[in-house]
């Protein structure tokens, strides 16, 4: 059985004292974490988390980093909690390991290309501190370096999330040399044999070339010499997987892309490199068009060089990258090399400034061997701080604005999906609608083939689409449900002279619609469902004739409510009448027709004042839909009662719209409950099955 390695302090000899002590308490701390633990190899734990501080050392990452790497799969794996790093490390490495432990429970599972890029994304999002996403991709490369010991079907998948998101990441934030071994490593595991007969067939080649290598190292060594430039020459392997991607890309055959010699020169200084580059194409004759100058131009990662390439002694092609000093340093260690090569004058220009920002204010602060708390804001960067990434139930990722509710996804997954929802599930637990979504949450709008979107979302989406959408919505609805509302009032008060709509000829309709707001038949209708015409008048004008004024020769019948009318339809909020109760409508400016029970005492009021407002409702003899009613309830204040009345109301068949509470410490409590019940029969029958709790002490309905 293999020893438990140790904690070597050499290798972190660039930090100080300290934070070489705070270490070896973090090994501790870890190796009694994971006591017991074996990797798949058979090795204990602890050498994992080990390799992995080791491989961050070599990057120069400081203290915290280096703490975090050698805890970072406590969380994950062992019953230690955030609290207990947090007291025993401080805060900032506490958020270090629960940033690595949140990347660890995401998974990719899309093979899509467009879904790797945003996965790639959320995961920088989430990250945050750029520490995190180094501690991963460390951790990353070490299982990579060890994935031989993993069964073989678990292999393939993290060597194909490897080289879809991992090797990516370090690309973009300029970690070539960890960038190409991710990829290496990947290929390997995932074409192994592809792997070994590419990989035999670049060491033979290697074999025969080496003659000509060598001339052609001289030759340019000569040259630059020659011209009094001092530079460094060296030939340049080329990756086995690039060669490999060369090959199917470009549909090339092995030698045909092997067969290219790559070469490496760096100088001093950025003019040097054009010096360079002129005695170079002095030397052999440039392949035209191939000539790029990152200098000038610098990479999306900041990379630079000149790449350019030329015609060999027999016709070999070459290609030749020309940096300084520190642009190599840069192309290999990408972000790291600020912290490996730190005492060196860097000079950077505007595009690498703005990506490497965050790791210049770290050098200040670590050099100033500072305050933990600013080192940490320094550290910190939204690399998009205007998007949120978030899976759906199928795993496919979406971005949002920053902001972005539960109705903003609804309508990102599908226009009827935001119209139907009703509520939502975020991380498997059920959310309101209004709840701002976070990097990383797994969302799922839940739907039912009767819910319509509410004017109320207005306020706090996010997306165009959803606000678009659900404008349109409510626009139409209304406007279609107010018409045929406006149609019934109208005929309501058309019997009163014993006719039907359908009877009024076109050049009344004509005339009236000319007379009142000149549009159509339909907005006139739309217009009285919204009480912006009264239907008296307008059935006053339709029938009036040449000879004068028409007169009603009977009452006019009651509208009938169906429970159908939707927006062109309140049920007052003061009463909350339900089918069964007596009621009356009013038909008001802009909220088209309300009704109210007929003993509310806001309508008395008002009907003598504007008795034009009011017409005569009654109930449809068996509305289809359920109504909110509310119930005040009065029970002993007892652990459990709440349950208890609840359970009652369901089982009468009623659903709770809302509860409340009055505080009261006294013996009783007052709960407010907002019902849905279907008519007063059904009413009596739940308000029956609360009454017969014994620690209900007072129970009636709400009609005020
Ligand atoms: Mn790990």
């Amino acid at each position: 059985m293999a020893a438990v390695p140790t904690l070597d302090a050499s290798r972190f000899g660039y930090l100080k004292p300290g934070d070489v002590a705070r270490l070896s308490e973090a090994y501790r701390f870890s190796n009694a974490a994971h006591a017991g633990q074996r990797r798949q190899s058979g090795e204990p734990y602890i050498s994992h988390p080990l390799a992995v501080a080791e491989i961050l050392a070599d990057w120069r990452l400081d203290g915290q980093a280096l703490q975090a790497a050698l805890l970072h799969d406590v969380m994950e794996d062992t019953s230690v909690t955030k609290d207990e790093i947090s007291d025993t490390f401080g805060r900032p490495v506490a958020d270090l390991v629960d940033g690595v432990s949140k990347l660890d429970r995401i998974e990719f599972q899309s093979a899509e290309f467009a879904q790797a890029e945003n996965f790639r994304k959320m995961l920088l999002a989430m990250a945050r501190d750029v520490r995190v996403i180094l501690i991963k991709l460390a951790d990353r490369l070490h299982n990579m370096r060890t994935l031989e010991a993993v069964p073989p079907a678990k292999r393939r998948r993290v060597a194909r999330e490897t080289i879809e998101i991992y090797a990516p990441i370090a690309n973009r934030l300029g970690l070539n040399a960890l960038f190409h071994e991710l990829q290496e490593l990947a290929f390997a595991h995932i074409y192994p044999l592809r792997y070994r007969v590419l990989a035999k067939a670049t060491r033979n080649a290697r074999g025969n070339r080496r003659e000509l290598v060598g001339k052609i190292e001289a030759a340019v060594k000569g040259k630059l010499a020659e011209a009094r430039i001092e530079a460094a020459v060296s030939g340049r392997e080329k990756h086995i997987y690039s060669i490999y991607r060369k090959m199917i890309e470009k549909h090339l055959s092995f030698s045909e892309v092997h067969d290219i010699y790559g070469l490496r020169v760096v100088v001093k200084d950025v003019a040097t490199c054009y010096l360079a580059i002129g005695a170079l194409h002095g030397l052999y004759k440039p392949v035209p068009g191939k000539f790029k100058d990152y200098i000038a131009i610098p990479k999306a990662n900041g990379y630079q060089s000149i790449h350019t390439a030329l015609i060999g002694p027999f016709g070999v092609p070459l290609e030749v990258q020309v940096r300084t000093e520190s642009m190599h340093h840069l192309a290999e260690a990408g972000v790291a090399s600020h912290w490996m090569y730190k005492d060196e004058a860097t000079s950077l220009n505007e595009l690498q400034k703005k990506t490497h920002q965050w790791l210049q204010s770290l050098l200040e602060i670590q050099s100033h061997s500072g305050d933990s708390q600013e080192f940490l804001e320094h550290v910190k960067v939204d690399l998009f701080p205007d998007e949120v990434y978030v899976f759906t139930p199928k795993g496919r990722i979406l971005s949002l604005p920053r902001g972005a509710t539960a109705v903003d996804f609804a309508y990102a997954v599908h226009t009827d999906i935001g119209n139907r929802c009703v509520a939502a599930k975020v991380n498997g637990e059920l959310v309101p609608l209004r709840t701002e979504l976070r990097n990383g949450d797994r969302v799922e709008a839940i739907t039912t083939g009767y819910a319509k979107p509410n004017p109320a979302w207005l306020q706090y989406v996010r997306t165009a689409r959803a606000r678009s959408n659900i404008r349109h919505f409510l626009k139409t609805m209304q406007y279609e449900e107010s018409a045929a509302l406006g149609e019934r009032l109208l005929e309501q008060a058309l019997k009163g002279y014993g006719v039907t709509p359908a009877e009024i000829n076109q050049a009344s309709w004509e005339r009236v619609t000319r007379e009142t707001i000149g549009v159509t038949k339909v907005q006139l209708l739309a217009d009285i469902g919204l009480g912006k015409q009264l239907p008296a008048v307008v059935a006053r004008r339709l029938m009036m004739r040449a000879e004068g004024e028409a007169r009603p020769h009977a009452k006019p019948a009651s509208v009938v409510i169906r429970g159908t009318e939707g927006m062109a339809m309140q049920l007052a909020s003061c009463c909350r009448p339900i089918p069964g109760d007596a009621i009356v409508g009013s038909i008001k400016k802009g909220l088209g027709l309300v009704v109210h029970t007929a003993e509310c005492r806001h309508v008395a009021r008002s009907r003598r004042a504007e008795p034009e407002q009011w017409i005569d409702v009654e109930w449809d003899r068996q509305p289809t839909r359920m109504f909110q009613c509310a119930i005040k309830v009065t029970v002993a204040n007892q652990r459990g009662v709440l349950a208890k009345v609840a359970s009652a109301i369901a089982e009468a068949g009623s659903n709770i719209d809302s509860i409340s509470m009055e505080e009261d410490r006294s013996v009783y409590t007052t709960m407010l409950f907002v019902l849905e019940v279907g008519n007063r029969a059904h009413l009596a029958r739940v308000l029956r099955s609360i009454r017969r709790l014994s620690e209900v002490h007072k129970l009636l309905r709400v009609r005020d």
